[in-house]
């Protein structure tokens, strides 16, 4: 009965397998149309300032509407599928037009805020990633510092001068270098401070549960090394009011996180760093801080 049973559930597995072979082989083959027909689509994250009560930027994030369907595909499972094949450079380029466009629209209604994109760590590996950040920079009219680009620790394990070269090449143009998910993998120190990032952006995990003394005392370190380096710093995943008061409270004050603010469409933004301010400034200072 039990072998019986063992089999149905290798039944299922299988099935499941196929299943989502399936759906990897249709998201596949259909990302051509998908660009072409506007199905993928950038939301944007704010990133405020709790010391300032300021929008200081927002960080581009992509999803997918199936037209089939209608439902909202999370990168998380498009996104390694594309790296398996060509199409995530074609996926990146997307990204970051649409976010230069993104940033010049809100520098047009009065807003002039930077723009993160993520890029696939493949794309670090590719000849030419620098000129093609410029030309999307020349083509929406944005100066470099307008944009960041975030970089997983992965990137930096990657063994191959073409990362490095990438990488300087996009430091020269001057664009923002912010090191994601930080402290979740593994940094390679040395090469940290030749990249000299321009922000550590620290990873959610350092908010959640565990030992509230360490957590502290971790981040304080970060804080720490990214002084040294010459960086700023931001929490990310920041939730509840209680997270944040732990946040402040390490010193970090460029925070990300539902509690502010979910993604949300490109022309949401300049009402939302309206609204924002306006109620940091009626609580003279950030409401979600007080008592
Ligand atoms: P990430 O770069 O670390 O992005 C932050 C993720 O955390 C986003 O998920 C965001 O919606 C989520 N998040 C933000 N605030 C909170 C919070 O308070 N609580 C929780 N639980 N989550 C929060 P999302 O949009 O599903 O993106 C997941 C990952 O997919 C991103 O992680 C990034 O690595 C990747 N990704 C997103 N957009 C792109 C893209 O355009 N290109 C590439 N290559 N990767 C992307
Ligand atoms: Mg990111
Ligand atoms: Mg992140
Ligand atoms: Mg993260």
């Amino acid at each position: 009965e039990a072998k019986a049973r063992g089999r149905g559930r290798q039944v299922f597995f299988e099935a499941g397998i196929s299943d989502r072979r399936d759906r990897a082989e249709a998201l596949r083959t259909s990302l051509p149309q998908a660009l072409a027909a506007g199905q993928l689509f950038l939301e944007f994250q704010p990133q405020v300032h709790v010391g300032c009560g300021t929008v200081t930027g927002a960080e581009a994030l992509v999803r997918w509407r199936d037209a089939a369907t209608g439902e909202v595909i999370p990168p998380a499972l498009f996104i390694p599928i594309l790296e398996e094949g060509d199409q995530i450079a074609e996926l990146d380029r997307f990204v970051i037009d649409e976010a230069c466009r993104s940033a010049a629209s809100w520098a047009e209604a009065g807003r002039r805020l930077r723009v993160s994109v993520n890029l696939s760590p493949r794309t670090f590996q590719t000849p030419g990633l620098a000129e093609l950040v410029a030309a999307a920079l020349g083509r929406h009219g944005l100066t470099a510092r307008q944009l960041e680009i975030e970089i997983t620790e992965g990137v930096l394990l990657i063994d191959d001068v073409q990362v490095e070269a990438n990488l300087a090449a996009l430091a020269e143009l001057g664009v923002r270098l912010a090191l994601d998910d930080f402290g979740s993998g593994y940094s390679n120190i040395a090469y940290l401070m030749r990249l000299k990032p321009d922000v550590l952006k620290i990873d959610r995990s350092f908010v959640l549960e565990g030992d509230e003394h360490i957590r502290a005392s971790i981040v304080q370190g970060i804080l720490q090394l990214a002084e040294t380096l010459g960086a700023e710093t931001l929490i990310e995943g920041i939730e509840t009011a209680d997270q944040l008061r732990f946040v402040h409270e390490t010193g970090c004050q460029i925070v990300q996180g539902f509690l502010f603010a979910r993604p949300m469409a490109a022309s949401a933004i300049p009402a939302f760093c309206g609204g924002f301010e306006a109620q940091y400034q009626l609580a003279q200072g950030t409401p979600l801080l007080q008592h």
